[in-house]
């Protein structure tokens, strides 16, 4: 088993957690659904460039199209990536990867390990070999980006060309899955069958961008896909898609979806298996706005809050750090209150709030904040009713003079965050 990008995240964490992956996390626990995984079909013209974004955070990339994906990766909000895959070595799905692999940090890349003739794949080579990143031949093996498990399929011995050497990967977290097979052709698509690795799934990415030599009716029948998402540029000379392909396509799944007609196509997995489709550029920002209601952002009584993206929408921190008194003998005069502006109740079990000394709360499993409602959290002692909780600090935590109390979500996400200054 291979882990991915453990210490990426951590590194990007801080700076990440307050823009894209903020607004997803809190609109997916609004909606009582654990975070899913989500599979971003980027509008490339005509080729390839799909973003995995784990619950966790962290991100893959297979393939990247024939020109920059970059200004796609930064509305994404994609700092780093734990893994990058090129199906195959055509320029539709690797010409991109240069600028990514420049631009990006990348920790580990995955190849078909057929070499191929064009500039383009030696100066993608290059660039591997001297960026030192960790480089892997497609062969049978399990990568994992947090709970996420991409399965590397075998790859057929004998060759015929790039496309049938294309790698083949299943994506699964939890119950939802998804199939992603470069250009394969029939034959490939043949091998797969033969080596019993084809499983039904959720999603299929249309292989070869919905040519008639990317699809059989067996391995549709195998996948028998929910979703098929076909990765196509508008008027392409090569005629894709063949109504014969998206005829049999619309025959097995709910929803057929094309990057030429729909844009960029995200498909998000649940645990549970169930998935959600969200169209355009900046699908977690969009996602968060659609399940929240937008009430006015109030700022707390103390200082004001200065990050937070997306997050005063649904969750508001402050701090009131300065007790009556003598601060010492009237600790639960110091106090953060967190608000949910929301119209459901935000699960915050094993959440955690801290200081910036790293002194931290710890929700207890099965906290909530109920819609439109508050809890509180004090420094000193007492019992929680499930709206006052209580640090049991014997001391002072929140500093008069400024401070900032950080809320994190149970996978260590930070949510919202609130900065204060003495006034
Ligand atoms: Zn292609």
């Amino acid at each position: 088993m291979t882990t991915l990008g453990q210490s990426c995240i951590r590194r990007v964490a801080a700076r990440v957690a307050y823009t894209i992956s903020v607004a997803l996390i809190a609109a997916t626990s609004l909606l009582g659904q654990q975070a899913p995984v989500a599979l971003t079909f980027l509008d490339v013209g005509q080729g390839d460039a799909i973003v995995i974004r784990a619950p966790d955070g962290r991100f893959a990339m297979v393939d990247a199209g024939r020109g920059s994906p970059l200004r796609q990766l930064t509305r994404l909000g994609v700092q780093e990536l734990a893994l990058v895959v090129a199906s195959h070595a055509h320029a539709d799905h690797i010409g991109g990867l240069d600028d990514v692999l420049t631009a990006r940090p990348v920790e580990t890349y995955l190849d078909n390990g057929t070499p191929h003739t064009t500039e383009t794949y030696r100066e993608l080579m290059a660039h591997v070999e001297r960026l030192e990143v960790r480089y892997l031949e497609a062969v049978p093996r399990s990568l994992f980006l947090g709970e996420v498990a991409v399965e590397v399929w075998p790859l057929p011995r004998s060759s015929d060309g790039q496309n049938n050497r294309s790698v083949g990967l299943l994506v699964r977290y939890g119950e939802f899955t998804a199939i992603l097979t470069g250009d394969s052709e029939r034959s490939e698509l043949d091998f797969w069958l033969n080596e019993g690795v084809v499983e039904d799934v959720t999603l299929l990415k249309a292989p070869h961008h919905g040519a008639v030599n990317g699809f059989t009716y067996e391995f549709l029948e195998a996948t028998d896909p929910e979703v098929v998402v076909i990765s196509v540029g508008e008027d392409n000379s090569y005629g894709h898609p063949r109504p014969e392909a998206l005829a049999a396509y619309t025959s097995f799944a709910d929803r057929v979806l094309r990057t030429d007609r729909d844009g960029t196509v995200t498909v998000l997995g649940y645990a549970d298996g169930r998935h959600d489709v969200v169209l355009g550029d900046t699908p977690y920002v969009d996602m968060a706005r659609r399940s929240v209601q937008r009430v006015d952002s109030s700022v707390g009584e103390y200082g004001e809050i200065r990050v937070g993206t997306g997050l005063s929408d649904i969750l508001s921190v402050s701090v009131h750090p300065d007790a009556g008194g003598d601060d010492w003998e009237n600790l639960n005069d110091e106090y953060v209150v967190i608000e949910n502006r929301s119209r459901t109740r935000l699960g915050i079990g094993l959440w955690k709030l801290c200081d910036l000394s790293s002194r931290c709360f710890r929700f207890p499993p099965g906290a909530s904040i109920a819609a439109g409602r508050r809890v509180v959290v004090y420094t000193g002692y007492g019992t929680t009713d499930g709206v006052s909780f209580f640090m049991n600090n014997g001391r002072p935590v929140w500093n008069n003079d400024g401070d900032e109390a950080t809320l994190f979500d149970s996978g260590g996400i930070a949510i919202a965050r609130y900065v204060y200054e003495e006034e």
